[in-house]
């Protein structure tokens, strides 16, 4: 520690950054966070928080139509965008200033400027020149939206990170994408108020989820007037008196007021003096790391986005409290990354936690699948066509719970519950002897008893393997 100006440097105080910093000045270490933006980063002031209160915004529109079904007559309802960015910017201004007060409570030095790397030990604060050298480096800053693809008129398009402050509601857009930000925001969207038009490369929205939630997430938005467009591709964007013209694959062309990209994000390297240090990327340019989110070089470290290894906030969190305990607390940790629960925003929404039925059939030579669906108690008075579905997918020869997928109301509660359950390594048997709780939508998750189907891997034969569904 003696001759370097403070034990650990952080640049970035987003999740996984501010943790770190906090945790290790808890450790006793001397700690300094750079952040060039606002303290909080993606998660809370253009990612999860303001886009989770959107969903709230979004999600009334239903709540008011329901409402007459339960003896409530109300005026016509109207919506006001500004109003909502308005108090979203409030919400979030507030928890950036309770990030940047922990951070002081916690002894943490912050310094509002972007700081790269000089070497292995040194920092630049690129606001005034200062360097800065530090036993420990650790590398939080995120990642960021690409503009892809590479059509003409890229630049027109906006993507999450503008899409919270939009001056005026959009009356038409056009959403590029079928990952989480563009399902999640077309259905914010569409019930605001806006004619949405999703554009998809793919056969289907949420790649890599339970493909029957996907067809769920997928009926959703049609339900709710998003125009779904599968294996289309904008080719060209084009700046109008009024707006946009957009050109797409198939000779298809869309007039919007709003395009916004949702085609992934790119870890934020760029510029920061990896090549300084010798820090490895990898072709993507995120910094490799070990399971103690070490890079190659001892002294410095990266956890979160930037590492793409998880892109989500709990994860992020968990890297930087790990990586503190390991190097200033004295308490190795290894960050697993298995059954993670996650959830997708949208109405009705998604959560999911371990193996989908695809991953378990190629794992596994044995898999069950428990599956119910079923309409929830409020549809009976709201006449909404909502449905319930809930699926379990179990290793035929353990009886071990693999993964649980939902999508319904309150889904993502249900999912961050079961991530315990899942990670302990819960049975089948164990979800038949917990008492149900009546009436909830959950309580179907521990008396789901007929069995909906079994996959079992056959030893390949000169007709190669087959499986198939059993009557439970
Ligand atoms: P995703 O990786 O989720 O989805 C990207 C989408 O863009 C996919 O549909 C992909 O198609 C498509 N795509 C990729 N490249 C192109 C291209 N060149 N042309 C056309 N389509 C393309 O990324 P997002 O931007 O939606 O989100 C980024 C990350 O942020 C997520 O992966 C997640 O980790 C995190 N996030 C988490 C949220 C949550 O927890 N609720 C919410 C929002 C973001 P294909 O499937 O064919 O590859």
């Amino acid at each position: 520690m003696a001759g370097y100006d403070v034990d650990l440097f952080v640049i970035g105080a987003g999740s996984g950054g501010v943790r770190a910093a906090r945790v290790a000045a808890a450790h006793g270490a001397k700690v300094m966070i750079a952040e060039e933006f606002r303290i909080g980063g993606t998660c809370v002031i253009r990612g999860c928080v303001p886009k989770k209160l959107m969903v709230y915004a979004s999600r009334f529109k239903d709540h008011f139509a329901d409402a007459a079904g339960f003896g409530w007559t109300l005026a016509p309802p109207s919506f006001d965008w500004p109003k909502l960015v308005a108090a979203k910017e409030k919400e979030i201004s507030r928890l950036s200033a309770i990030y940047r007060s922990n951070l002081d409570k916690s002894g943490v030095t912050v310094v509002d400027t972007r700081a790269t790397i000089e070497d292995a030990h040194s920092v630049r604060l690129v606001a005034d020149g200062r360097r800065v050298s530090a036993r420990t480096i650790l590398i939080s800053t995120g990642a960021a939206p690409v503009l892809e693809p590479d059509i003409p008129g890229r630049e027109y398009a906006i993507t999450s990170n503008e899409i919270f402050d939009l001056p005026a509601l959009p009356k038409r857009m056009l959403i590029v994408g079928g990952g989480y930000i563009a399902v999640e925001f077309a259905a914010i969207f569409a019930r605001l108020g806006t004619d949405v038009f999703l554009a998809v490369r793919g056969e289907n929205v949420l790649r890599g989820f339970d493909e029957d939630l996907r067809n769920g997430v997928r009926d959703g938005l049609v339900d709710a007037g998003v125009k779904l467009n599968f294996g289309l591709q904008p080719t060209r964007i084009e700046k109008m008196a009024a707006g946009y013209h957009v050109s797409l694959t198939k000779g298809a062309s869309f007039n919007a007021e709003q395009v916004m990209i949702a085609t992934g994000r790119r870890p934020n390297t760029m510029g920061l003096g990896l090549e300084n240090s010798g820090v490895e990327t990898d072709s993507f340019g995120a910094v490799k790391v070990d399971a103690f989110s070490k890079t190659n070089i001892e002294s410095i470290y990266a956890v979160g986005d930037v590492t793409d290894r998880v892109a989500l906030t709990p994860v992020a969190i968990h890297e930087g409290h790990a990586f503190a305990d390991t190097v200033f607390g004295g308490k190795p940790e290894a960050v697993v990354h298995s059954n993670i629960p996650t959830a997708v925003f949208s109405t009705p929404e998604l959560g999911s936690v371990g193996l989908t039925e695809t991953e378990a059939r190629a794992a596994f030579d044995c898999v069950d699948i428990y599956m119910a669906n079923f309409r929830p108690l409020k549809a009976a008075l709201s006449g909404r066509a909502e449905k319930v579905l809930m699926k379990i997918v179990v290793d035929g020869a353990t009886d071990r719970v693999l993964g649980v997928h939902i999508l319904g109301e309150d889904a993502s509660e249900m999912t961050q519950l079961l991530g315990i359950a899942v990670k302990m390594g819960a049975k089948k048997a164990d979800f038949d002897a917990t008492m149900a709780l009546h009436p909830t939508s959950a309580e179907e998750l521990v008396t789901l008893r007929m069995r909906t189907a079994r996959f079992e891997r056959e030893i390949p034969g000169p007709e190669g393997p087959d499986a198939g569904p059993l009557e439970g």
